[in-house]
C-alpha cells in the first residue's frame, strides 16, 4: 500500500529521491538500524529546505542524517521521514574561503583544500562524516576541530527561517555547538590559510596511516563511543578496566582501540546499548569516572 505522506511529497517535490521502508543500516556506519518509514536524499541544501518546509506544512518533522557515522539507529526503525544530506555536497573555493553544503564529505573537503593549497583542514581527513554532522558536534581530531576554521554557518531555525551564525554565535565547545534541537544546517564557510599542496597532501596521508594503524577501520562502528572525560582518556579507562574484547551479542569493545565499540557481526542496536551501559558501569566502579556517550542514540 502506498504511503500517503510519500504520495504528497512526490506530488510537491517530483525531483526528490524518496524511498519507502528503507533500512537505516544502509545509511549508518554501524550498519545497524531498521526501516525508516520514508528516506529522502535531497540533492542540495535548497531541496533539503524545501522538504523540511513541506513536511512542516503536513504536520511532520524530519530526522536529519549526514553520513550516519555518529549515530545508533533503532532496530525497530523510525516512523518518520529521514532526510539524508550526503548528496547535498556542492562546494567552492573563493580565496581562502571554502564554502560547502551540509552533505559535503569532510574527507573530500579536506582533500580539496589540500589540493588547492589551503591549510587548516588536514585534521578532518579520514573523519567519515559530512560537514553538517561535523558542525553539530564540533568534530575534531589530532589537535584540530571545526571550531578553528568555521567562519559562518547557514541554517534553518526551529521556525524554518533561514539564518546565519558567525564566529562565537556558533557556540562551539568540546563535541558540542549551538546547533541543537530543531536547527537544520544548510551550508558553511570555512576560513583557511595559504599552504603548500604537496606538504598538505602528505600530512593527510600520514594522518590516514595513523588512523589505519590505531583504529578498527575494518569493522563497522560509529567512531569513539564515549567523550573524553575531564583529565582522562575514555579508551585508557576502558582498557584499564579490562574491557577490551567484551561482547554483548554482535557488539564488541574493539581489541585494537578500546574507545571504539564495533559491530563484530550481526550486532543490533540493543546489543550496542547494553554494551555501552555495561562499559559505563564497569569503568565507573573501576575508576569512579562517569563516561558520557559520544554516539547519538536515535
Ligand atoms: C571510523 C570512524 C572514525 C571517526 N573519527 C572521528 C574523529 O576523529 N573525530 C570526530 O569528531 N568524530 C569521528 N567520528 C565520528 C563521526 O564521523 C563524526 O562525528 C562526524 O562529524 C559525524 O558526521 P555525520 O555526517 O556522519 O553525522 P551523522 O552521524 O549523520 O549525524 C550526527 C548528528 O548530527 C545531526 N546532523 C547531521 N547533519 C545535520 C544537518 N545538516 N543539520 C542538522 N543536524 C544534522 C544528526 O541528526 C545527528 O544528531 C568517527 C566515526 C567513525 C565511524
Amino acid at each position: 500500500m502506498t504511503d500517503l505522506l510519500a504520495a504528497r511529497i512526490r506530488a510537491a517535490l517530483p525531483k526528490l529521491e524518496l524511498r519507502e521502508k528503507e533500512p537505516l543500516s544502509l545509511h549508518t556506519s554501524f550498519r545497524i538500524g531498521g526501516p525508516a518509514r520514508l528516506l529522502a536524499l535531497p540533492g542540495s541544501g535548497e531541496e533539503l529546505a524545501d522538504l523540511c518546509r513541506l513536511l512542516r506544512s503536513l504536520g511532520e518533522k524530519p530526522l536529519i542524517l549526514g553520513n550516519g557515522s555518529n549515530v545508533l539507529a533503532p532496530d525497530e526503525g523510525l516512523n518518520c521521514c529521514v532526510a539524508v544530506t550526503a548528496r547535498a555536497e556542492g562546494s567552492r573555493i573563493d580565496g581562502v574561503m571554502l564554502e560547502a553544503e551540509c552533505g559535503a564529505s569532510l574527507t573530500a573537503l579536506s582533500a580539496k583544500a589540500a589540493k588547492e593549497g589551503l591549510s587548516g583542514l588536514v585534521f578532518a581527513y579520514g573523519i567519515p562524516g559530512t560537514l553538517g554532522g561535523a558542525l553539530v558536534m564540533n568534530a575534531g581530531a589530532y589537535g584540530g576541530e571545526m571550531k578553528d576554521v568555521t567562519a559562518e554557518t547557514r541554517f534553518l531555525d526551529a521556525d524554518l527561517n533561514e539564518r546565519v551564525f558567525r564566529g562565537p554565535e556558533q557556540g562551539f565547545g568540546y563535541r558540542r555547538s549551538a546547533f541543537t534541537g530543531d536547527m537544520i544546517l544548510l551550508s558553511a564557510k570555512l576560513r583557511l590559510e595559504p599552504g603548500d599542496p604537496d606538504f598538505l597532501r602528505e600530512e593527510c596521508r600520514k594522518l590516514m596511516e595513523r588512523r589505519r594503524s590505531s583504529q578498527p577501520l575494518e569493522l563497522p562502528s560509529a567512531g569513539s563511543a564515549f567523550k573524553r572525560p575531564e583529565g582522562a582518556y575514555a579508551a585508557a579507562l576502558i582498557d584499564q578496566a579490562g574491557l577490551k574484547g567484551l561482547r554483548v551479542g554482535g557488539a564488541m569493545v574493539s581489541e585494537k582501540h578500546a574507545g571504539f565499540i564495533v559491530n563484530a557481526g550481526g550486532a543490533t542496536a540493543s546489543d550496542v546499548r547494553r554494551l555501552l551501559d555495561t562499559v559505563r558501569e564497569r569503568v565507573l566502579s573501576a575508576s569512579g569516572i562517569v563516561l558520557e556517550p559520544e554516539i547519538r542514540v536515535l
